[in-house]
Order: C-alpha cells, then sequence, then structure tokens
C-alpha cells in the first residue's frame, strides 16, 4: 500500500476546494461517476496532453495525428467484437437495488455494502443478489428523430477503432510505411457500473492511443520498445519510480486477439491500479474491418513487391488517470511556521501555473509594477496576478496548486527593478531583476527534475 500521507479523500477535497475537479451536474445533485474539471483542473490536464502529444509527434518522424467521430458506423462495433463482447458481469442486489460487477466482489477492489459498509455486497445480513449477467459497457443512441431499426448508434468506448476505419485513407496522404503510427486524443464512453474511486472509473473518459503499425516480424520487438517508451514517459512527467510499474497480463487475461499486453500501473492511494495499456494487437482489427467493409486493409511494399496486414502495437492510456496519478504523487503536507501546509509537489512543466506574482502591498506602485512583470512573463508561461489577502496566504493558495515560483514586488522592487523569487520545494527566496527575470525562470522549467518527495524518502 502506499506509503505516505496521501488519501483519495485528501486528493477529491483539494481538488473541490481549488477547483481543479468536482462533481457534474452538482446542483442537480450529481450524476454517477461524472466530473468537471475547472480553470486549475483543465490546465493540468491540458499539460498532460500536451506532453503526450509531444512524445508522439513533436519528438518523433513516425507518427501521425488523426481526429476521428465519436459516433462512427455501427458496422465498427460488430467488426471490433464490442457489441457482442465489450461486456461485465452485473449483479443486482434485490434489497438496496444497488448494481455490483460480479468480478469486482472482493477486498481488493473495495466495493461496499451500502447498508453495512464493514461487509462487502453480498455479505450482509439483508443482502440478496441476483445472477451475474452480461452487460455491455457501450451507450447507445439513435441517429434521427425516430428511433426505428437501423438507426442505432453507439458512443465510442474507445478512440482505437477510428484510426482502423481511417488506416487506408491515412496510409494514402501520410507518406508513411510501416513502421508507423496514428495517434488520437478524445472522449471515450463506457457505461461502467463500479462507482467511486474520483475521477479513476469514470462514464465518459479523455483517451491518449496510438496505433502503431509494423511488419508482422517486428511486432515483438516494437512491443518491447513501446514498454519502455512509455515507462519513461511517466517518469518525464516526474512520476516517482517506485510508484511505477509494468505488470504483464497472464495468459487467461489476454484478450483472444492480443499474443501480450502489460498495463503499466501506478500506486494509487486504493493501491496498484492500471494506468495504461500496452498491446500487442496483431492483425486482428484491420483483418476484422477488412471482413466487415469489403476494404483491403494492407500494405504494399513497392521495393519489396510484398503485400501484407500489418501488426499493431497500442499504447492506450487515460487522462484522466495520468492527472490523478500526477496529483496523487505531488500531494505533500509539511509544516511551515507552524502551521499546515498541503503542497502539490508537481513537476513545473506539469503544474497548472508556473508563476504568480504578487504585490507584497496593495499600494505605492507595487500593483502597477507587478502586473507589468506579469505582463513580461504571460508570453513565456502561464502566470497568474493575485494581490488578495497576506502574502502568507497567497504563498499557501500558490502552494495548493502546485505553482513551482512566486514573484513578490516588493518597497525594493521600486527602488531597482529587482524582485524575489521564492520556490515552492526549498522556500528559498532569491533576488532576481526583472529584466532578467523570464530567462531565469524559462531555464528553470527547462532544468532536470526531480519529485522533491523522493529525496524526502532517502
Ligand atoms: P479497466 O480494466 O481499469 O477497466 P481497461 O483495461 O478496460 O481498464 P483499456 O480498454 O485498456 O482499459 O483503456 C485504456 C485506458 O483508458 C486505461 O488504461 C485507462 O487509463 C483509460 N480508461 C479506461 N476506462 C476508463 C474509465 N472508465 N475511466 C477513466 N479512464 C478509463
Amino acid at each position: 500500500m502506499p506509503d505516505d500521507a496521501v488519501t483519495m479523500d485528501k486528493i477529491v477535497s483539494l481538488c473541490k476546494r481549488r477547483g481543479l475537479i468536482f462533481p457534474a451536474s452538482e446542483i442537480y445533485g450529481g450524476i454517477a461517476n461524472t466530473y468537471d474539471y475547472g480553470h486549475y483542473g483543465v490546465l493540468l490536464k491540458r499539460n498532460v496532453v500536451d506532453a503526450w502529444w509531444q512524445a508522439m509527434i513533436g519528438d518523433r518522424d513516425d507518427i501521425v495525428a488523426l481526429d476521428s467521430a465519436i459516433i462512427q458506423h455501427p458496422r465498427t462495433w460488430e467488426a471490433s467484437g464490442h457489441l457482442a463482447g465489450f461486456t461485465d458481469p452485473l449483479v443486482d442486489c434485490r434489497t438496496c437495488g444497488q448494481r455490483f460487477r460480479a468480478d469486482h466482489l472482493d477486498a481488493e477492489h473495495d466495493v461496499r455494502c451500502p447498508r453495512k459498509p464493514s461487509v462487502l455486497p453480498g455479505q450482509g445480513p439483508d443482502c440478496n443478489l441476483t445472477e451475474a449477467r452480461e452487460f455491455n459497457l457501450m451507450f447507445e443512441t439513435t441517429i434521427g428523430p425516430v428511433q426505428e431499426a437501423g438507426s442505432t448508434v453507439y458512443l465510442r468506448p474507445e478512440t482505437a477503432q477510428g484510426i482502423f476505419l481511417d488506416f487506408k485513407t491515412v496510409l494514402g496522404f501520410a507518406r508513411r510505411k510501416p513502421p508507423f503510427g496514428i495517434a488520437q486524443v478524445g472522449k471515450s464512453f463506457r457505461n461502467e457500473i463500479t462507482p467511486g474511486n474520483f475521477i479513476f472509473r469514470t462514464l465518459e473518459f479523455e483517451q491518449m492511443e496510438m496505433e502503431y503499425f509494423v511488419p508482422p516480424d517486428d511486432a515483438h520487438r516494437w512491443y518491447l520498445h513501446w514498454l519502455e517508451a512509455r515507462m519513461d514517459w511517466y517518469e518525464r512527467l516526474g512520476i516517482r519510480g517506485d510508484h511505477l510499474r509494468l505488470r504483464a497480463h497472464e495468459q487467461d487475461e489476454l484478450s483472444h486477439y492480443s499474443s501480450a499486453t502489460s498495463d503499466v500501473e501506478y500506486l494509487y492511494p486504493i493501491g496498484w491500479q492500471e494506468l495504461e495499456g500496452i498491446a500487442n494487437r496483431g492483425n486482428f482489427d484491420l483483418t476484422q474491418h477488412a471482413q466487415y467493409s469489403g476494404e483491403k486493409l494492407e500494405y504494399f511494399d513497392q521495393q519489396s513487391g510484398e503485400r501484407y496486414v500489418p501488426h499493431v502495437i497500442e499504447p492506450a492510456a487515460g487522462v484522466g488517470r495520468a492527472t490523478l496519478a500526477l496529483l496523487c504523487d505531488a500531494y505533500d503536507e509539511d509544516e511551515l511556521g507552524g502551521e499546515a501546509r498541503t503542497v502539490l509537489k508537481l513537476h513545473p512543466r506539469m503544474a497548472p501555473v508556473k508563476v504568480a506574482v504578487l504585490p507584497l502591498v496593495r499600494k505605492d506602485g507595487q500593483p502597477e509594477l507587478a502586473h507589468e512583470v506579469r505582463n513580461l512573463l504571460r508570453r513565456r508561461m502561464q502566470t497568474e496576478y493575485d494581490e488578495g489577502g497576506s502574502i502568507g496566504r497567497r504563498y499557501r493558495r500558490q502552494d495548493e496548486i502546485g505553482t513551482p515560483w512566486c514573484v513578490t514586488i516588493d518597497h525594493q522592487s521600486l527602488e531597482d527593478r529587482t524582485v524575489t523569487v521564492r520556490d515552492r520545494d526549498t522556500l528559498t527566496q532569491d533576488r532576481v531583476a526583472i529584466d532578467e527575470l523570464p530567462d531565469v525562470l524559462a531555464g528553470k522549467l527547462e532544468a532536470p527534475w526531480i519529485s522533491p518527495k523522493l529525496l524526502v524518502e532517502d
């Protein structure tokens, strides 16, 4: 189990208090497993997605971007196997009316009887569970005003299938040959049964998926490549290495089409859980869609004269789960001047706000100079101006959202155009000339970084 101060309740309450992430439809009492992201949450999530695009298309030449539709032709889900097989076993309790996943009725999943939370569902004196039945996780809707035969469509439960559908089109204009990848970020929808655990499992969620098409004989080599590359990516976000692991699926866990799958797992406060799945999907998807659509989905190598259906390696990550891992990994509590402090020790590049500009007092020309400094910095990095409350309270507010640096304008600033830069983690305050400030902070942002929580653990 996790070894530090963080609990899911503390993360939930910080996110709500500071407006990062909060329950959706709250004025109506909320709606199951659905959350909204506020200002700082949007900035944090955007940093995660930007870092993913950087790794996929900024740092390499062999991957192209795609944004496919959420509602695809319904045959898509027949071909992919989702219509028949994307199910969870469901049980109802006849007493309390709650639904549970039959395969999650154990202590590991921490699902509790709502009437008697000290026991698992089914073990309370009044529990009366139905037999398990298969329940499809896809949300169904209809195209057109009348619910008539043939107009049933589905909200995509994964972004990957849109990539397979566009394989031929992309191959036509991308001027790429295997090995090459198609990457996409977008919302997916699953009618999940298991409630709780904040944004870990939600009904709608953003996925970052990449399908990497390779010659069949090279598939295993590329599978190993992506295992390493994806673990490395999470560490580069600043997540502690001892809170990350790769777990290979057992033979009986593998999907019927996959010859190998591994999960990147993070040690959340609820234990080790999947952050991302990396699968060797073979040629299953392209073959299925070729068969169902009648289109040839293959690659013809003009040089060798060889024609083949590429195999696919898929790293599939969740934006929400990565954001939650960052929050859990960064959350810390310490004491400052005899007062408890909550601080997010985020990697500066992940922090929603990089720098806060704070005039010490709201007079003597300090706010004017602070606005000038803010304007100087805002083009280079996400900057916030705050003049409300004591300086200590303002520092504390920035600590809570993980702002790595606070720039304070004081009386000396008006005399010699220098400011102090306070560091969130070391709490040092250095004097820097205003003219040099943008470069000094940009340099700090680019500098190598490891979690200060690791330094304390050592
Ligand atoms: P789980 O076993 O936890 O349900 P999964 O194996 O079904 O996950 P995949 O189909 O491999 O998940 O989806 C890829 C990624 O999408 C997951 O690793 C996760 O980060 C994210 N994801 C999947 N379902 C959800 C969900 N309901 N809420 C938030 N993120 C999700």
